[in-house]
């Protein structure tokens, strides 16, 4: 079992798989602890087969892609292509998480900032990023917009 350093992961895990209408499987779990603790790391399934088994996971490969599958249809994973002795090896890293830390409504008078809270939302853009171009994803976005406090000055 990976500790978590500051809060309990699986909380954040359970709220963003329900979420999306994905019911908290272990396998589904146990994925996404391993993606966000490998954050700008893309895996094959091949690896995280091998790192998930080394945890005492039963998860099969065919599991995993399932797994991976379902969370790329959703924008929580990017797939990308990876060339490998001469193959092209599917690979996948974590979208949401990165871009859920750096999104946030400014107020462009007192610069109070609050995170955007919705990994739906965020994967979206984030995926939206990829498919234009931007191969790491979001880096960082900012939607300005005067808070209460200001606008009752
Ligand atoms: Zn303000």
């Amino acid at each position: 079992m990976i500790t978590a350093p500051t809060r309990n992961p699986d909380e954040a895990f359970l709220d963003q798989l329900r979420k999306l209408g994905l019911r908290p499987t272990s396998a589904r779990l146990d994925i996404l602890r391993i993606l966000t603790g490998s954050p700008g790391e893309a895996l094959s399934a091949e690896r995280l087969f091998v790192l998930l088994s080394g945890q005492g996971s039963g998860a099969s490969l065919g599991t995993i892609y399932r797994v991976l599958n379902e969370l790329e249809l959703r924008g929580i994973v990017h797939k990308e292509w990876r060339s490998q002795n001469a193959m092209a090896k599917a690979c996948y890293r974590l979208v949401s998480s990165a871009a859920m830390s750096v999104c946030h409504f400014l107020c462009p008078s007192c610069g109070h900032r609050q995170p955007v809270d919705d990994p739906a939302l965020l994967a979206a853009l984030s995926q939206l990023a990829l498919k234009s171009g931007f191969g790491q994803g979001m880096a960082d976005a900012s939607i300005s917009c005067v808070c209460n406090q200001c606008s009752a000055d």
